[in-house]
């Protein structure tokens, strides 16, 4: 099969990153796939980045989505990075099975990266097929629009397309590409790869592309590569906050899993946390428990140290200088993290001012969830409905009761909300836009997996999407989504979703 081009339907592109030099990347075709059909499609999300939803649901459309149809602008390149996974370094990785076809600007002027995921082999497929099978891009659809509904940054789900083409994993599944978009697709890894060349001049140019592209407030900074770690670290600290507040585990924190930008990426191993255990982990190869519930902020200050590194020939000529820059900057890691934690958790409880022993109020109270064993986000949910006694909407009653052992820590807390300055209504509002009744639970996500494999039904998939859209607001009828599963159904481990 042939790639056709169309001039009738220009997606407007403008593909900074294919301006920079060509050791970057590599430019290349998607490959064809044999008999695309739409999964999904995210209308909002296509109008708000000026693509026509009715295009992109029409054959063209999907033809475009599977990477069998050249749309006009677009310049397909598969990205250079390097990268440390599980704490082991490994110079060249790259984009393995994803291309970016081209940036789109929104509405809003904000530019965005159109990626195809699955679409074929790269330079850097290191033997592997580069496509992707069904489950995982079901679940990272799922996963990545929870999250930004939650309003957590992320990458977003634009279309999902069946190829009608098997893929072989530990078994033959079928094939499926994501469109994915993000703010950028640049790693900490990209900064590696060129660090690890001792490419300074390419470090430069990053520094410069990614400061004018994500922190346009530091423009003219006399010390860019600073501002600019400072700038990613601010917003890497304060998304692992809001991991921890909703119980999200990423699972993969490797270097080349984490963004420049500040956006989740990579939903291979990911899951949400039911009951609460600060040492959860997930993903099956995560055997040490690196990437554990309670270690994601460490790890991020980790990876954060990996990526100032490469910048230290950039942040001053005097090597200590540079050291001692790199050093403080780093260290304002765990302040920027806590604040943003506790904000988010005064938030999930209602409250607005910060008072001391709110610290010893937030522990006590994942003290008390570890030892009751209870659903993490059932519990804050029905916190809420403690403080809402009047909104019949919330009626988790029946899923999760907080039993007499539990008394104390709630009258603590409700003693501290009288003292503080919040009223009633303000503190129910805070507490209604901050604890989500539906969250991507694992058992769900598995039983919309099995659907679509098994009986090619997506309805499940569509059913449980719509919940997830609407994740603050419950109807009776919405229950089975709202509930943690049974000891049968809980999903042990999850896997990288190769
Ligand atoms: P990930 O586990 O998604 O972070 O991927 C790690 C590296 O493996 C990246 O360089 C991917 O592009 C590459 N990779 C993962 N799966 C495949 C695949 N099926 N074909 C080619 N490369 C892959
Ligand atoms: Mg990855």
């Amino acid at each position: 099969m042939t790639i056709a081009s169309d001039s009738a339907v220009a997606l407007p592109f403008d593909n900074s990153y294919a301006r920079l030099p060509e050791h970057f990347y590599a430019r290349l075709q998607p490959q064809p796939v044999s008999a695309p059909e739409l999964i999904a499609s995210n209308r909002p999300l296509a109008e708000y980045l000026g693509i026509d939803p009715h295009w992109l649901e029409s054959a063209d459309g999907i033809a475009t989505i599977a990477g069998n149809h050249f749309p006009q602008g677009a310049e397909p390149i598969a990205t250079a990075y390097a990268g440390h996974q599980f704490g082991g370094w490994n110079p060249q990785l790259g984009d393995g099975r994803a291309l970016l076809i081209g940036e789109l600007l929104a509405s809003d002027g904000a530019r965005f990266d159109l990626q195809l995921k699955g679409s074929g082999p790269t330079p850097w497929s290191r033997g592997g097929d580069g496509r992707s099978p069904l489950g995982p891009v079901l679940r990272e659809y799922l996963v990545s629009e929870a999250m930004a509904t939650l309003g957590v940054p992320t990458t977003r789900a634009l279309a999902a397309v069946s190829t009608g083409e098997q893929v072989w994993r530990e078994q033959s599944e079928p094939g499926a590409i994501l469109a994915r978009v993000a703010s950028s697709h640049i790693r900490f890894g990209t900064f590696q790869y060129f660090a690890g060349r001792g490419d300074t001049a390419a470090l430069e140019l990053l520094v410069k592309h990614v400061s004018a592209r994500h922190f346009p407030e530091i423009a003219g900074n006399e010390n860019l590569a600073l501002a600019m770690f400072e700038a990613v670290l601010e917003r890497v600290a304060k998304l692992v906050a809001k991991w921890q507040l909703f119980g999200f585990i990423h699972g993969v924190m490797n270097t080349d899993n984490m963004l420049l930008c500040g956006e989740t990426i990579d939903y291979g191993p990911c899951a949400f946390m039911e009951q609460f255990d600060i040492n959860t982990v997930f993903s099956s190869i995560d055997r040490q428990g690196r990437y554990a519930y309670g270690a994601q902020p460490g790890i991020a200050h980790w990876n954060l140290s990996c990526l100032v590194q490469t910048l230290l020939p950039l942040l001053d000529p005097q090597a200590e200088t540079a050291v001692q820059l790199a050093q403080a900057a780093l260290d304002r890691f765990p302040v920027v993290f806590q604040d943003a934690y506790n904000s988010g958790m005064r938030q999930k409880l209602g409250l607005q001012d910060s008072r001391d022993g709110d610290d010893e109020l937030f522990a006590d109270l994942l003290a008390m969830m570890t030892k009751q064993e209870l659903d993490f986000t059932l519990c804050f949910r029905r916190l809420t409905e403690l403080a809402a006694p009047a909104d019949s909407t919330l009626a988790v009653t029946e899923l999760l009761q907080l039993g007499d052992e539990c008394e104390p820590w709630l009258q603590r807390w409700q003693q501290r909300q009288r003292e503080d300055s919040a009223s009633e209504q303000q503190s129910e509002q805070m507490m209604l836009a901050a604890n989500p009744v539906f969250i991507p639970r694992n058992h769900l996500i598995a039983e919309v997996i099995h659907a679509a494999q098994h009986n090619a039904d997506l309805k499940p998939f569509q059913q449980l999407l719509a919940a997830l859209a609407r994740p603050f607001s419950y109807s009776p009828e919405l229950v089975h989504f709202a509930t943690p599963a049974r000891p049968e159904q809980a999903v042990q481990q999850t896997f990288c979703g190769t």
